[in-house]
């Protein structure tokens, strides 16, 4: 299936509406269809040989994932995705396809914590280490690649404290030394940062966040450049990782409206982010769109903009009272529902745990509670968030 190429010069919510669609394909229904397949025929035992036909098994894609790769494609400008069932299943299958036994790592220390926890369980079994590394660490990285460093994973901003990363100078440091960079883009998705083109060779994705969108579908692709996209084809289809049609299908229909969702996803976040600043209570809100915060700068230069999750520090100088007090805040909280995951149109709170940070380490002043922004109306948004301070504050 060749859909038309969306202009890379279109605006973002042009090419989002367009992306990875070819109607005349399918009679001129607007969606793909959404194929449910394992078995695909052949015409006869010659093509069967030869394999020669676009689709030969439901594993290696269908019309319906096609059409979310190639929509991806566009947007990441990126050779090749593939989707597969999960965004931690996206950030595992990159590393696989990048790292043999006795490589080395190097794993920014403010990652999601289950992409650690492969690190520290799986990849250490097969005889792959990994070293975490500061995330402000920058050029200085060259100091810690070693002859046998094949990877360089990214996150920015990192997890639950959104400490920013430069993407440019780490991304020279690991060509120099001959490692591969990847990045797990899914707080800026491909509209607020595109990692390739700052050099970066893999772009990884919780779609489950933003392009899903709706809580309701767990997925993840991850796209390469050109040089990389032969080993990571190659990999996925060893180890049999494929997306459900039903969750692809949900996905590219959850990308036609993400522009204008991660708009008011964007501006009701910052105008909180901006409200809970200097309140009483909060020692700080970490949110790299915020002047206040240390990397604001670098996100300045190479992000376009910032999406609906960052994290406040309430103001709690005993240490002793900070689980009485975040669960007074959390407790309080009506519209704000306590749940993992983010980039639902629903707001959600949850205490953020730091324990397994080796470098990057959390914050003094009192506990870390992660906020995503939904779509409700900001002045509730801020009167539940104000009853939950008021709560903390009596605890
Ligand atoms: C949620 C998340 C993932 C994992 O996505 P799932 O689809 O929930 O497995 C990976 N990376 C980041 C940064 C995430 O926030």
């Amino acid at each position: 299936m060749s859909s038309k190429k969306v202009s890379e010069s279109l605006g973002p919510n042009t090419r989002l509406a367009h992306a990875g669609n070819d109607p005349h394909s399918f009679h001129g229904f607007v969606n793909p269809p959404v194929v449910h397949a394992s078995t695909v025929l052949f015409r006869d035992a010659a093509s069967m040989a030869s394999r020669n036909q676009k689709y030969t098994y439901g594993t290696h894609g269908t019309p319906t994932t096609d059409a979310l790769a190639e929509a991806i494609d566009e947007l990441e400008g990126s050779a090749g995705t593939v989707a597969v069932p999960s965004g931690l299943a996206a950030v595992t299958l990159a590393f696989l396809s990048c790292l043999s036994a006795g490589d080395h790592a190097l794993v920014v220390d403010s990652v999601y914590g289950p992409t650690r926890r492969f690190c520290d369980t799986l990849l250490k079994r097969f005889g792959i280490e990994t070293t975490y590394y500061d995330p402000t660490i920058g050029a200085d990285i060259a100091a810690l690649m070693r002859p046998n460093t094949k990877l360089v994973h990214t996150e920015a901003p990192g997890s639950n404290t959104f400490e920013m990363q430069d993407i440019p100078a780490i991304v020279k440091a690991a060509k120099a030394a001959g490692a591969v960079v990847t990045i797990d883009n899914t707080w800026s998705t491909p509209l607020y940062f595109r990692p390739l083109d700052h050099g970066v060779d893999i772009s990884i994705h919780a779609a489950t966040k933003y392009p899903a969108g709706h809580s309701d579908v767990l997925i993840g692709t991850v796209s390469a450049n050109e040089a990389l996209w032969p080993k990571l084809e190659e990999t996925n289809m060893v180890l049999g990782l494929c997306a459900a049609p039903d969750d692809a299908y949900q996905t590219l229909r959850g990308l036609r409206t993400m522009g204008v969702r991660l708009e008011r996803h964007q501006n009701s976040a910052l105008e909180i982010a901006r409200w809970l600043e200097g309140k009483d209570g909060v020692a700080r809100v970490l949110h790299p769109a915020l002047e206040s915060f240390p990397g604001h700068a670098i996100w300045k230069r190479d992000f376009s903009g910032s999406s609906g999750i960052f994290s406040i520090v309430l103001d709690v100088q005993d240490k002793a009272e900070w689980t009485r007090k975040s669960h007074a805040f959390l407790d309080t909280l009506q519209i704000f529902g306590l749940g993992y995951s983010w980039g639902g149109y629903e707001s959600l709170a949850v205490p953020v745990f730091l324990g397994d940070r080796v470098v990057a380490t959390a914050p003094k002043e009192g506990p870390v509670i992660r906020l995503q922004i939904g779509l409700e109306d900001v002045a509730d948004i801020k009167a539940d968030i104000e009853r939950g301070l008021a709560a903390a504050a009596k605890a």
